[in-house]
């Protein structure tokens, strides 16, 4: 066990990231930025969505990918 708080993956699967920090299961960034995505096409504010993502790659993806999709 650590003695570092590792929280759920911030997908919302429920599980737990394998190492200390880590936000995401493998693959689970991912999965959460196109969750995200559909959710503001879906009419979700943005902000509120990229909110949940907490680091500026995962933001820049999300990004990309409401482009792709608008
Ligand atoms: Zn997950």
């Amino acid at each position: 066990m650590t003695t570092t708080e590792q929280g759920a993956c911030l997908c919302g699967c429920g599980g737990t990231p394998a190492y200390p920090g880590s936000r995401y299961l493998p693959g689970h960034d991912r999965r959460h930025i196109e969750q995200l995505v559909s959710d503001v096409l879906a009419g979700r504010e943005e902000a509120g969505a990229r909110a949940e993502l907490q680091t500026a790659s995962a933001q820049s993806e999300f990004d990309r990918r409401l482009v792709e999709r608008a």
